[in-house]
C-alpha cells in the first residue's frame, strides 16, 4: 500500500541524500586530503566554502570564514587587484590563473597565495560565484624577493665598479654585463645581452680569446691578465687586459664563463710607443753614435759605453777627464772657452767637432751631441750625450772641399779658390794702401800639340808647366789653373809695376824650355797679361777681365810675350770680340770670297797655278785681313767649316775655268792647324774632290812646318793619306818654324816655299840670302819643287832665278785677284806667251 509506495519513495530520496551525502562527504574528504587551499565564493566575495586548507593559511575556522568576504582579509590594494582578475573572469568566463594574491591571516601576519579562479555556475548556467585554488607561496616569493634584492645589490656593486664584468654562456653568447663593459664597448646592456663575443672582435683576436676559454673550460683553472681586444660600436679597436673563470651550476655543471675586463688600450698603446720609441732611439744610437757617455756636474766624464763593436778604445781614455784635459781639439769660434762658457751655462749642444791625431799619426774626429742632466729637485747633475767618429766623413769632406776649390789635374787651385783670394788680396791691398796684380797666362798653341799628340800629352805638359810656374814663384804668390791651357797669377804686396813684369819674364822663361813629351822635346811658348789693382780695376773680377784683355792683346803681337792692360788694349780687345760675333755669322751671310794669287816658273814664265787665299768683307767692320780673322777662326773652332767652304770653292773655281776652255793649272789651298788635327780631314776632301769633279792632282794643300814636326806619325799617317787620294802637298812659310829640311825629307813633300821674309831681305842681307840660296839648293836636292813667296822687286825676281828657284809668287807678277780678273790675267798671260 502507500506506505511501500511511501517507503519506496522514501527509500528513494534517502538513497539520493545519502549518494549526495556520499558524494559531498567524498569530495569534502578529497578537498581536505590536499594541501592547496580551496574556496568558493559568491559573486560578491563572500566564501560560501573552503578547505581546511584555506583555514590554515588565513588562521580562521571554518565556521568564521564561511559568510566572510574576501576583503576582510585583504589590504584594499590586494583587494583591488583581486576585484580586476575576478571581475575578468566574471566577464569572459575564462579561469584565470598564478596570480599572486596576498592575504591578511587573523594574526596580522601576511601570506601569499598563488591562485587559481573559476567561474561558478548554477543549474541554469547562470554565474553564481568563484572558485579557486590557493597554494601558500609565501616562503617561495620571500625567497625570491630575498634574490631579487641580492641580486639588485650585487648588480649595483657590479655597476660601481671600474672593470668590466660580463658573463657569458658556453657558446659565447653574453648573459651579463655591467655598466662599464657596456661603456667600454660602447653599446647599451640591451644591444650586448644575448650576443655573442665573437661580434666584437676580429676573427684573430676571437680565436684566440676562444682558446683562452677553452683551456680554462678544460681545466677548469681560471685565467687571468689576457688581452683582449675588441671593436666597440665606434669601430675603433680597444684592448681590455681580462681574467676568466667558469661558471658551474648548482650541479657543479661548467654553464659559462665570467669574468673582469679592465681598458688597458691607452696602455698598450703607450707601452707600444714607448717601446717603438726605444727601438728608435736604439737604432739610432747604434747607427749613429759610437759612444754614450755621461758627465758629473764637474764636467768629468763618468761613463764611457760603447754601442759599436770595435770602436777604438780612444775615448775610455776620457773617463775622470773632462772634455779639454783629452788632448782633443775643439773646432768652432773661440774654441774650448766658448765650449766651457756653454757647459757652464748648462746647454745643450749638437754636432760640435772634436779632433787630434792619433798615436800613429792619422787624424781623429768626433762629433759630439749632449744635454744638460738635471735631478729630482732641478740641481744641475751632469751632461749626457753621445759621440761620434767622423774621421771617414771629415776626410771626405776635405776633399771634397779641395776637389771643389782645387784643379783635379795640377793640383792648383781653380778658378773659385783664385776668385776669393783675389777679392781677399784686394781687400787687405785696401786696407793696407797697397798693390797687387794678376797676370792671366794662356800658353801659345796649346790646342794643336793637345790636338795633335793626344790628351795625356796634354796633361802632362800642363802638370810640367804648373809645376814650372809654382817654382818661379814666391810662396806668397798664388797661381791657379782657370782650365784649358790657362792659368792665372795673384802677385800680392807689389812695390812697382817693374816687379810684376819680372815675374812675368820668370814664368815666360819657365815655359820656354822644352818639355819632353812621349819622347819628344816639345817646344811651347806662353802669352801673359797682366792688370794691377787698383789702377786697372778695383774687384776681381774686372781685373781678371782686364789683365784677360791683355793676354789677348800679346797673344796678338805675336804670342811668348806680356803685355800690360791699358785702355787701348782694351779698344782692341773690343775689336777682336767684335770680330768673333761677325765672324761666327760671316758663312751664312756670304761675306767670304776667295782671291786667286798666280804662282809663275821662273824659267819659262809660265802660270803654273794660282793659291786661293781668303778674303772677308763684313758689313760692319769692312774688309777684314786673314792675318786678322784666320787666329780667330783658329780659337773659335770656326776655322773648320770655312776651311771646308774654301777647299769647296777653290775646287769649283778650278773645275769652272777648264769649262771655260783655260788650260788646267794648280789650284793651292790653304790648311790650318786646327785643321790638320780633324779627324774627317781625310774624308772630307775626298768627299769634295769627288763632288766637284776636280782632278786630285791639281789641288795643292800648304801646310806650315810646326802641323808636321809637332806630331810626327800623325802627320806622317795623315798626308800619306791624302798623298794616295794623288793630292799635293806643300810647306808654306818654309824658314819661320823649329824645323829642318833634314827633318822634312820624310814627309811626302812636292813643294816648298819659301817664307816672305828671307825674299824681303835678299838684297840686303847677306844671311838672308845664304840662307834663300841653301834652301833652294836643299830642296832640289830632295826633288821637292821651290817657290819663292813675297817677290816685290826685278831683283828679287832676278836672284831667285839666278839660283834656279822653280817658281814664284809675289805682288811684282800678280796680287791675289778676284776669280774674273784671274780669267783676264791668265788670257792676257796665255797670248803673251804663245807670242
Ligand atoms: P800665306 O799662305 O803665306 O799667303 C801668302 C800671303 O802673302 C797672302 O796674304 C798674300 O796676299 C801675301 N803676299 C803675296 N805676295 C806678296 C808680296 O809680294 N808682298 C807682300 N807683302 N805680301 C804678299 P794674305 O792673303 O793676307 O794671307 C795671309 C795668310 O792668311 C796666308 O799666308 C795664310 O797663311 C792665311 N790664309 C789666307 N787664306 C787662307 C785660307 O783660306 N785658309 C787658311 N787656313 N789660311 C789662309
Ligand atoms: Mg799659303
Ligand atoms: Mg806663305
Amino acid at each position: 500500500m502507500n506506505s511501500r509506495a511511501g517507503d519506496n519513495e522514501r527509500n528513494e530520496r534517502d538513497s539520493a541524500i545519502e549518494a549526495l551525502r556520499a558524494s559531498e562527504e567524498k569530495y569534502r574528504g578529497i578537498l581536505e586530503s590536499i594541501e592547496d587551499a580551496y574556496y568558493e565564493v559568491d559573486l560578491k566575495g563572500n566564501v560560501v566554502r573552503c578547505n581546511s586548507a584555506f583555514c590554515r593559511m588565513l588562521g580562521y575556522s571554518v565556521e568564521e570564514l564561511i559568510g566572510l568576504n574576501n576583503r576582510s582579509f585583504q589590504t584594499p590594494e590586494v583587494a583591488a587587484s583581486v576585484y580586476a582578475t575576478f571581475n575578468e573572469v566574471f566577464r569572459t568566463g575564462t579561469p584565470a590563473h598564478s596570480f599572486d594574491w596576498a592575504m591578511i591571516r587573523k594574526d596580522g601576519s601576511t601570506v601569499v597565495g598563488e591562485g587559481s579562479v573559476h567561474l561558478v555556475r548554477d543549474l541554469q548556467g547562470e554565474a553564481a560565484g568563484f572558485r579557486g585554488m590557493l597554494r601558500d607561496v609565501t616562503q617561495r616569493r620571500r625567497t625570491e624577493q630575498a634574490l631579487r634584492e641580492s641580486e639588485a645589490k650585487y648588480r649595483g656593486i657590479l655597476d660601481t665598479i671600474e672593470d668590466a664584468y660580463y658573463e657569458v654562456d658556453l657558446h659565447g653568447n653574453i648573459v651579463l654585463c655591467n655598466s662599464a663593459f657596456c661603456r667600454m664597448l660602447g653599446y647599451s646592456a640591451e644591444e650586448l645581452i644575448g650576443q655573442n663575443n665573437r661580434r666584437f672582435q676580429q676573427p684573430e683576436a676571437a680565436a684566440s680569446v676562444f682558446a683562452t676559454f677553452n683551456q680554462v673550460y678544460r681545466t677548469g683553472v681560471p685565467a687571468h691578465s689576457f688581452d683582449w681586444q675588441m671593436i666597440r660600436k665606434d669601430r675603433r679597436t680597444i684592448t681590455g687586459e681580462g681574467s676568466v673563470q667558469l661558471v658551474r651550476d648548482l650541479d657543479g655543471k661548467a654553464v659559462g664563463f665570467r669574468g673582469i675586463l679592465r681598458d688597458v688600450t691607452e696602455r698598450r698603446n703607450m707601452e707600444q710607443a714607448l717601446r717603438e720609441s726605444e727601438a728608435r732611439f736604439r737604432a739610432l744610437t747604434n747607427l749613429s753614435s759610437d759612444w754614450y757617455w755621461e758627465q758629473d756636474s764637474e764636467f768629468r766624464y763618468t761613463r764611457m759605453e760603447s754601442r759599436r763593436a770595435g770602436a777604438g778604445s780612444i775615448q775610455n781614455s776620457f773617463l775622470g777627464k773632462r772634455p779639454w784635459e783629452t788632448e782633443l781639439e775643439i773646432e768652432g769660434f773661440g774654441g774650448w772657452q766658448t765650449h766651457r762658457d756653454l757647459l757652464a751655462a748648462h746647454q745643450s749642444f749638437r754636432d760640435i767637432i772634436m779632433h787630434r791625431l792619433l798615436a800613429d799619426g792619422r787624424p781623429y774626429y768626433i762629433s759630439v751631441s749632449a744635454e744638460p742632466v738635471f735631478d729630482a729637485s732641478g740641481a744641475f747633475a751632469g751632461y749626457r750625450g753621445v759621440s761620434r767618429e767622423i774621421t771617414e766623413q771629415k776626410i771626405a769632406e776635405e776633399r771634397i772641399q779641395h776637389l771643389a776649390t782645387h784643379d783635379s789635374l795640377t793640383g792648383l787651385p781653380n778658378r773659385v779658390m783664385f776668385s776669393h783670394l783675389v777679392a781677399n788680396a784686394i781687400a787687405s791691398a785696401q786696407r793696407y794702401q797697397r798693390n797687387c796684380a794678376v797676370l792671366f797666362i794662356d800658353l801659345d798653341r796649346f790646342k794643336f800639340i793637345n790636338d795633335s799628340l793626344g790628351h795625356e800629352a796634354g796633361d802632362q805638359l800642363l802638370k810640367e808647366i804648373s809645376k814650372r810656374f809654382k817654382k818661379a814663384l814666391r810662396a806668397s804668390d798664388v797661381v791657379a789653373r782657370l782650365g784649358g791651357d790657362e792659368f792665372v797669377v795673384l802677385i800680392q804686396d807689389l812695390q812697382q809695376e817693374t816687379q810684376a813684369a819680372t815675374v812675368a819674364r820668370k814664368l815666360l822663361s819657365a815655359t820656354l824650355k822644352p818639355i819632353t813629351l812621349g819622347g819628344r822635346d816639345c817646344h811651347i811658348t806662353a802669352s801673359i797679361g797682366v792688370a794691377m789693382y787698383p789702377q786697372d780695376g778695383g774687384d776681381e773680377q774686372s781685373l781678371m777681365k782686364n789683365a784677360d784683355i791683355a793676354m789677348y792683346y800679346a797673344k796678338d803681337e805675336g804670342k811668348n810675350n806680356y803685355q800690360f792692360y791699358s785702355k787701348d788694349i782694351r779698344a782692341q780687345s773690343l775689336e777682336r770680340l767684335a770680330l768673333e760675333t761677325n765672324l761666327r755669322q760671316a758663312l751664312e751671310r756670304e761675306e767670304f770670297t776667295l782671291h786667286y794669287q798666280a804662282k809663275r816658273e821662273l824659267e819659262k814664265g809660265r802660270i803654273t797655278g794660282v793659291e786661293a787665299l781668303l778674303r772677308w768683307d763684313n758689313a760692319e767692320l769692312g774688309p777684314v785681313s786673314p792675318a786678322r780673322f784666320i787666329p780667330i777662326a783658329e780659337d773659335t773652332g770656326l776655322i773648320i767649316p770655312i776651311g771646308k767652304w774654301v777647299l769647296r770653292t777653290a775646287c769649283e773655281q778650278n773645275v769652272a775655268w777648264q769649262r771655260m776652255g783655260l788650260p788646267p793649272i794648280h789650284m793651292a789651298v790653304n790648311l790650318s792647324a786646327r785643321q790638320f788635327t780633324d779627324e774627317r780631314l781625310v774624308q772630307d776632301i775626298a768627299a769634295i774632290l769627288q763632288e766637284t769633279g776636280m782632278a786630285p792632282n791639281l789641288l795643292e794643300l800648304e801646310i806650315t812646318e810646326g802641323m808636321v814636326i809637332q806630331n810626327p806619325e800623325h802627320a806622317l799617317r795623315l798626308l800619306r793619306e791624302i798623298k794616295e787620294m794623288g793630292v799635293r802637298l806643300a810647306i808654306d812659310d818654309f824658314g819661320t818654324g823649329y824645323s829642318s829640311l833634314g827633318q822634312l825629307k820624310n814627309f811626302p813633300i812636292d813643294t816648298l816655299k819659301v817664307d816672305r821674309s828671307f825674299i824681303r831681305d835678299i838684297a840686303t842681307n847677306a844671311e838672308d840670302k845664304a840662307l834663300t840660296e841653301a834652301i833652294i839648293a836643299m830642296g832640289k836636292t830632295l826633288q821637292l819643287t821651290v817657290v819663292a813667296e813675297g817677290v816685290e822687286t826685278q831683283e828679287q825676281e832676278n836672284f831667285l832665278r839666278e839660283h834656279a828657284c822653280d817658281e814664284m809668287q809675289g805682288y811684282l807678277f800678280s796680287k791675289p785677284v778676284p776669280a774674273g780678273e784671274f780669267v783676264t790675267l791668265m788670257t792676257a798671260h796665255l797670248q803673251l806667251t804663245i807670242l
